[in-house]
């Protein structure tokens, strides 16, 4: 079998759908295709996402995939001091993703772009010294899919890129192993998403409870890759120390989160790299939907430029314009993490406390400026030169 697209787009989780939709709606032929039966399924999410992505990238707001409306944050330090962000508006949602990645591949087929589950991309064509297309696997029949453009979209797992030469290299430390039940659980303000830190709790990470329903939640943990104990052990000895019963588990989720090394060129000729593939993950939580969403936006734009113009090299402006915009807020916010890497229990401990107590409202608009300032007030910081230098390094 042989079929011919413009652009061919692998992977249907979230950057893909969106940059299938938009090409379709701009008139050109495109097909998305994921290696899943079902699209969505199974997820590795926690399903956290900010209430403004619906707006900003054109989704729907449809109860079908949203579980819960939250309306803020608590954080716990590990000598269990608290700081709670709560807003007065719906902040975030807990989304259903079988749901959601199912319906965004809808919508880019309901755009006019051709979708194709169970089709897994095994290799990339060259002809000519060019990538001409893809080899995949369509429900067992092997198939070529030519297309004058290709887009890995094929998350952290992701080949098609570096089969095509893109480096897509990063060391281990720059990754997150996560582990996480969907499970019934009680006793935690269910409107709230709710963070424990602590060395000893998730090295580098944090365990967290995304509540889904009143008594049932994502509760999991991201832990660095490269530590010596696995995220499974630090999260079930979390639920034994909190007397949380842990046979009450609907769905076991394992990932790996990209949270740092970002890919430096997201695209080589025809060729672009977005979302995980690219791991354009924010480094401090490990959230990437609504980042994979802006980068496939942005990949859109330039593809749907490409085409117009029958002018592949400005493909090379998804680079540029990721790289001037988002990529330079996410190497901020890795700038934050390094630092965070370094704090101590005690550390946790006294920000926490400190940021308890300061301008919540501020503290809740995500201004790191303030919280510094908050933090640098304290004597307890100003009589630490460690702790100076550390919160320095951030301003
Ligand atoms: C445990 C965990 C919790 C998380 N929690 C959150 C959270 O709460 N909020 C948040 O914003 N982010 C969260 N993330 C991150 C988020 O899931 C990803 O950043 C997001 O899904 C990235 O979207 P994507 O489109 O780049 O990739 P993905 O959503 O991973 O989609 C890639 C798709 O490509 C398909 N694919 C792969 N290889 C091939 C192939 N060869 N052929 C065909 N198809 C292929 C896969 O089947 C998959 O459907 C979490 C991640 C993990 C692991």
């Amino acid at each position: 079998m042989s079929w011919k697209y413009d652009v061919v787009v692998v992977g249907s989780g979230i950057a893909g759908p969106i940059i299938a939709r938009n090409v379709a709606k701009a008139g050109y032929s495109v097909l998305l295709l994921d290696k899943k039966p079902a699209i969505g399924s199974p997820k590795q999410c926690a399903e956290g996402i900010s209430i403004r992505v619906f707006d900003k990238y054109d989704i729907p707001y449809d109860k079908r995939f949203i579980n819960r409306e939250i309306y803020g944050a608590k954080l716990y330090s590990p000598g269990g001091y608290e700081l709670e962000l709560r807003y007065k508006e719906v902040s975030g949602v807990i989304l259903e993703r079988k749901v959601f990645d199912k319906m965004l591949a809808h919508y880019a087929a309901r755009a006019g772009a051709d979708v194709l589950a169970r089709t897994e991309a095994l290799d990339v064509i060259r002809q000519d010294g060019k990538i001409a297309g893809i080899r995949a696997k369509h429900e067992d029949e092997p198939v070529e899919i030519y297309a004058d453009i290709i887009v890995a979209a094929d998350g952290v797992e992701s080949m098609i890129a570096r089969k095509a030469g893109i480096n897509t290299y990063a060391p281990p430390h720059e990754f997150d192993s996560s582990y996480e039940y969907e499970m019934l659980i009680e006793g935690f303000d269910p409107d709230l998403i709710h963070l424990w830190f602590g060395n000893e709790i998730a090295p580098r990470g944090y365990v967290w409870v995304f509540p889904k329903d009143e008594d049932r939640a994502n509760v999991g943990i991201g832990i660095a890759s490269d530590h010596p104990e696995t995220a499974k052990y630090y999260l079930n000895k979390w639920l034994r120390e909190n007397g949380i019963p842990s046979r009450k588990i609907l769905e076991i989720n394992v990932g790996v989160v990209p949270v740092g090394g970002f890919v430096k060129e997201l695209v080589k000729d025809n060729v672009l790299v977005v979302g995980d593939a690219a791991r354009q993950v924010n480094p401090m939580h490990g959230g990437g939907m609504a980042e994979a969403m802006e980068a496939g936006t942005i990949a859109s734009k330039w593809i749907v430029k490409a085409l117009e113009e029958e002018n592949l090299s400005l493909l090379q402006n998804y680079t540029k314009e990721w790289w001037e915009t988002d990529g330079k807020r996410l190497e901020k916010v890795l700038k934050v993490r390094r630092v965070t890497e370094k704090l101590t229990d005690e550390d946790l401990d006294l920000f926490i406390q400190i940021l308890s107590g300061a301008d919540a409202e501020k503290i809740a608009s995500g201004d790191y400026a303030e919280v510094i300032k908050a933090l640098l007030k304290h004597p307890k910081v100003l009589m630490s030169r460690r702790r100076l230098s550390l919160l320095k390094e951030l301003l």
